[in-house]
């Protein structure tokens, strides 16, 4: 990738073209011009403009026109899988994959938007003479900043809530994979009724900083934790508020119980698929016990076939260069402080590509352990129980994705693991659905994308009370008798909460209903 400067102006105008290669052979697949706070605010204004008809629709409008959008886009899987496959360097399985779970996403959003964010009524508890509503209104604009892993399927994540919430958006891909943005946009205006409904801005990090101190009404971010932090400061200036999709570090664990063998198969998939370029990968592998020898040993045989590169590769290239330097950065430090190599490894690196490698004999104190490898690595522990393995796979900055092997107490075990999601008996699957909400703590981020939370994460909240009439002492008014006024809400403290008549009674009707 290079970037031509063409202006010493890089706040407003960073100029130049912005070169998309294919990681696997190098061949260039295009240019897009890297956009500056000039070009990025003039989308956010057609954005906003385009948001009063696009937020005044009902809900039903809005699913035909995104019915439209998600036709055209799972019409054009093979266009697009194609330039995913070129762009990101994945298998073309991998990228076909990638469009049909968007679309799945898409169709959700559009589907279930009236019913998650249809007015409630709520109870008032005291205030019986209000009716309480909360109701659910688009934000306008969304900026939606993109990482190049999953270059339509995590964006989607955002956008398709975004949009079936009913707001705009203007999204910022990765300068990885700059093109499938805009393919994303040509699909959207080949369908949506404006052109301006989801627009595509083109860049590198100066086009995210320049969308992130822009008008936006709410800032969606995937990547790294240190761009995130970035982004929130430029977003602070504007007390934008932000969603933030970071990295992981994500534990799996075998249960004493678990069937090694099954584990081992998903452990090597989960580790190794997207060369380990995913976000919830398997990063670390805590196994129990006598599982152990058995896990391994499949777990290498396994990881040793799968194919690299080429027509029918499993795995594909490195997308981003300087990743490959990280990997073999902690595959070597490992090494150096003792860990043991039983498949692939730092030497087997060439080029952009990884093999798949398997690690035992691996510490706590390794970066391999600590830090995102984001590579096609799965470094095996082996722990004396579950209480162990959960202890460890907790200690860490991170709490996206996590998954467990096993049968007795499996989900106990699972609600345990401090993160987002947690996949049972196997791996990553919580991302391909989409009523659960997907998002992270700590260093992973916070906010949720996917399902009622994600469409609620891209509206407004409004909380009506509707007064029908007035009790005086209780209701927002200046009694007009002050000392009885008191007397009445004394009264009413005591027996409602403090152990009097109404509050025993409360008691009494809770614990007959359990
Ligand atoms: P990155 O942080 O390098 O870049 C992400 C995006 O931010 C790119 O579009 C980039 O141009 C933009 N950017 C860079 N500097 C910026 C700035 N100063 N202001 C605004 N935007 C800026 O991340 P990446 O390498 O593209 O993605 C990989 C990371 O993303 C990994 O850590 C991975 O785990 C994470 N990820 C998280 C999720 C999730 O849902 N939690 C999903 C996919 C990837």
């Amino acid at each position: 990738m290079t970037v031509t400067q063409t202006t010493s102006n890089e706040a407003t105008t960073p100029g130049g073209d912005l070169e998309s290669r294919n990681p696997a052979t190098g061949e260039l697949l295009g240019k897009v011009p890297v956009m500056g706070q000039a070009e990025v605010d003039t989308a956010v204004a057609r954005a906003r403009e385009a948001a009063r008809t696009w937020g005044a629709m009902s809900h039903a409008e809005r699913r035909r026109h995104l019915t439209a959008f998600r036709r055209e886009l799972g019409r054009r899987v093979e266009d697009m899988g194609d330039l995913i496959h070129r762009e990101n360097g994945k298998p073309v399985l991998d990228s076909v994959q990638e469009v049909l779970v968007s679309c799945i996403h898409l169709d959700h959003a559009t589907l279930r938007a009236e019913k998650a964010l249809a007015t409630q009524r709520v109870k008032t508890g005291l205030m019986a003479n209000v009716r309480a509503t909360i109701s659910y209104h688009p934000l306008g604009v969304i900026g939606v900043i993109g990482p190049w892993n999953y270059p339509l399927f995590t964006p989607m994540g955002s956008i398709g809530y975004a949009l079936a919430a009913g707001n705009t958006v203007v999204f910022k891909p990765s300068e990885l994979t700059p093109l499938v943005g805009r393919l994303l946009e040509e699909i959207a205006a080949d369908s949506l009724p404006d052109r301006y409904i989801l627009q595509t801005v083109t860049g590198d990090g100066r086009t995210g900083g320049a969308l992130a101190a822009s008008a936006v009404d709410k800032l969606a971010f995937t990547g790294s934790a240190g761009t995130g932090r970035k982004v929130m400061a430029a977003a602070a200036a504007n007390l934008t508020p932000v969603v933030m999709e970071l990295g992981g570090k994500d534990p799996m664990i075998v249960a004493a119980d678990a069937d090694a063998k099954e584990a081992a198969k998903y452990a090597v998939y989960g580790a190794l698929t997207n060369a380990g370029q995913a976000c919830v990968s398997v990063e670390r592998c805590y196994v129990v016990g006598d599982q152990y020898d058995e896990f391994v040993q499949t777990a290498t045989e396994a990881a040793s076939k799968v194919k690299v590169g080429g027509d029918d590769g499993q795995i594909g290239a490195i997308t981003r260069p300087q990743q490959v330097d990280i990997i073999r950065d902690h595959l070597e430090d490992a090494v150096a402080k003792g860990a043991k190599v039983l498949t692939g490894g730092p030497e087997k690196i060439s080029g952009n590509f990884v093999e798949p490698t398997v690690l035992v004999d691996v510490t706590d104190d390794m970066r391999i352990m600590t830090d995102e490898t984001f590579g096609p690595v799965l470094p095996v522990i082996r722990v004396d129980s579950a209480d162990e393995a959960i202890e460890r796979a907790n200690d860490t900055e991170f709490g996206l994705g996590s998954s467990v092997f096993g049968e007795a107490g499996i989900v106990e075990m699972a609600e345990r693991i401090k993160s987002g999601m947690t996949a049972v008996n196997s791996v990553m699957t919580f991302s391909a659905i989409p009523t659960l909400p997907f998002g992270g703590i700590g260093e992973s981020g916070f906010g949720r994308i996917h399902g009622d939370e994600g469409l609620k994460e891209f509206s407004r909240t409004k909380a009506i009370a509707h007064q029908k009439f007035s009790i005086p002492g209780v209701t927002m008014e200046f009694a007009p008798d002050q000392k009885s006024a008191t007397k009445l809400v004394k009264v009413l403290t005591k027996q409602a909460f403090g152990g009097g008549i109404v509050d025993r009674l409360q008691e009494k009707v809770r614990n007959l209903l359990g």
